[in-house]
């Protein structure tokens, strides 16, 4: 049996529920009927002379033993009839039928005749399914479950009838009713039918089943099958009972997908089993007979809503997927935004930083060395006196994009500030790192980053070059700490550039600067 926690209800309802002087008792032979079943040693005999004491019960047992339920043998005294049926199916039918004697008659509140209805088909529902599946679960068990699994209905029912004849007139189905009620109560009937129940001294079984009668299908476990046809079963009746009988069609025809995994002819095979049978049961158990369902054109009816709802849930996913797919998308421009320079469209500072603090982490896995680059433009504020912001803004673009373009594979550029630069080049040595300082500087000689009314505007830069080179470990020149202090290097050979004329290249060594220009101004 699946995990189970007896169910707790809100203390102002069970007071009041202790407190209502009405509410649904079970006649007497029902009470000494469960006392019986509680009984581990009683046997058929012991039940067959209780039954003998209640000439109407026996008659209804007997007339049961030699229907629909039994088969058509006949039986022809109870004693005989008992032994045939065996003590678990002759004790269920006794209390269904002593449980069902409640009266069927009320002025306000809920309709007890649908009420009464829906129970006793759910019951036909578990016999039915036992018939033509042939699953293996407790049929006998599973059949008086079904019957007073909404017991707690009763219950609510009598508190304040004319609450809850809204809350029963006004629900579109019975999961809508017991939300209604956990509304209105803070529970719902099931959890008010387990204490019914336990109050009337139902052995735990019972109880437990009514408590968990509405599970989700989901969340039954696969071999849980009593569990799965009990919360079947009472879906399975609503198309007799139901007002919207389509509606109930429909969930019904789902369901039985879902808790057994029935195909159509199956599903259609069991209505009409239950259908031929109705009019004999309901007489035996004393209530009117339902008005019979078409089932064949509801069942049309029913597939056409199913495939329309799943049609409808279909088009909703897969907007739901593109929203997704363009949240992403967007997610990944913005992530891609914060690594960017705004104005120049290469690499800001913090991105630049933390790849150059990666490089020199994994250094042994990128030829074990790394140079930096540090590159800052010459007398840059005298193109913005002389051209406008906007013109150096151009200017910024246009060494960004040449930076670009003149990189090497495996190598970045960042925007550092203002019209500062740095590259990175992993796995370069000092050699390899010139050749490229050399190239950007003789680019920029040659080629004019701009023009301004057909006036080509040049624009050099002063370079500092540091290089970190573990194959080098006793040359104090390309030794450093850390990534900071590499860059911090490659800095000052920059600075050092500004302050011997500009448009240089130096490189950092431990002794101080050392100029290795291809060009000079
Ligand atoms: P130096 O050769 O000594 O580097 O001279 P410089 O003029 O290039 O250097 P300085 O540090 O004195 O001035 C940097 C100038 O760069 C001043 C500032 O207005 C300009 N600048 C910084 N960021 C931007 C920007 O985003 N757009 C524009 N148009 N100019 C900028
Ligand atoms: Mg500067
Ligand atoms: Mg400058």
């Amino acid at each position: 049996m699946p995990e189970f926690t007896a169910p707790v209800m809100p203390d102002a309802l069970l007071e009041k529920l202790k407190g209502c002087k009405t509410l649904p008792s079970l006649p007497i032979i029902a009470l000494k009927i469960i006392e019986l079943a509680r009984s581990p040693s009683a046997g058929t005999s012991d039940l067959a002379e209780l039954i003998a004491s209640d000439p109407s019960l026996s008659a209804k047992i007997l007339s049961a033993a030699n229907s629909v339920f039994y088969g058509s043998d006949e039986h022809s005294s109870l004693q005989h009839a008992i032994n045939r049926m065996g003590m678990d199916s002759a004790l269920s039918l006794a209390l269904s039928f002593g449980l069902t004697r409640h009266s069927k008659q009320k002025r306000n509140g809920m309709c007890l005749d649908t009420f009464w209805k829906r129970s006793v088909i759910s019951g036909m529902v578990v016999r039915e399914v036992k018939k033509q599946l042939n699953l293996k679960f407790d049929v006998e068990t599973t059949f008086l479950a079904a019957i007073i699994q909404d017991i707690g209905m009763l219950a609510l029912n009598e508190l304040d009838p004319d609450i809850y004849g809204v809350i029963f007139h006004s629900s579109r189905s019975h999961r809508q009713l017991a939300s209604f009620e956990e509304r209105e109560y803070g529970t719902c009937h099931l959890h008010v039918g387990y204490w019914l129940g336990t109050l009337w001294g139902l052995p735990e079984k019972y109880t437990r089943l009514i408590a968990s009668s509405h599970q989700m299908a989901k969340k039954i476990p696969a071999s849980a099958t009593t569990e799965k046809v009990l919360a079947l079963s009472g879906l399975l009746a609503d198309p007799w009972v139901s007002d919207n009988q389509e509606m109930a069609m429909t969930l019904a025809y789902q369901a039985s997908q879902d808790y057994l995994g029935m195909d159509e002819q199956q599903f259609s095979h069991l209505l009409l089993g239950i259908q031929d049978k109705l009019p004999e049961v309901t007489k035996l158990f004393e209530i009117s007979a339902p008005a019979k369902i078409d089932t064949y054109n509801l069942l049309q009816e029913a597939k056409q809503l199913l495939v329309e709802r799943n049609l409808r849930m279909m088009q909703k996913l897969e907007k739901q997927q593109r929203e997704i797919d363009e949240l992403r998308k967007n997610s990944e421009k913005l992530k891609e935004q914060l690594k960017k320079d705004p104005l120049t469209g290469i690499f800001n500072r913090q991105f630049t930083e933390k790849k150059l603090n990666k490089y020199f982490a994994t250094m042994p896995s990128i030829d074990n060395c790394l140079a930096v680059v540090f590159i800052d433009l010459d007398f840059f504020k005298t193109i913005n006196d002389q051209y406008g912001h906007a013109l150096g803004d151009a200017a910024l673009r246009a060494f960004a994009s040449t930076l670009e373009q003149e990189l090497d594979v495996g190598c970045m550029a960042g925007r550092y500030g203002g019209e500062e630069f740095v590259v990175l080049m992993p796995g370069y040595s000092q050699e390899k790192a010139l050749i490229f300082a050399k190239r950007l500087q003789e680019h920029l000689a040659i080629t004019p980053l701009l023009s301004h009314n057909k006036e080509d505007i040049y624009i050099s830069a002063s370079m500092g070059l540091a290089v970190h080179d573990l194959r080098e470990p006793n040359n104090p020149d390309q030794q450093f700490e850390d990534a900071d202090s590499l860059v911090k290097a490659a800095d000052q050979a920059m600075y050092s550039a500004k302050r011997t004329g500009r448009n240089r290249i130096l490189l950092y060594t431990s002794k101080g600067f050392q100029d290795i220009s291809s060009t000079k101004p």
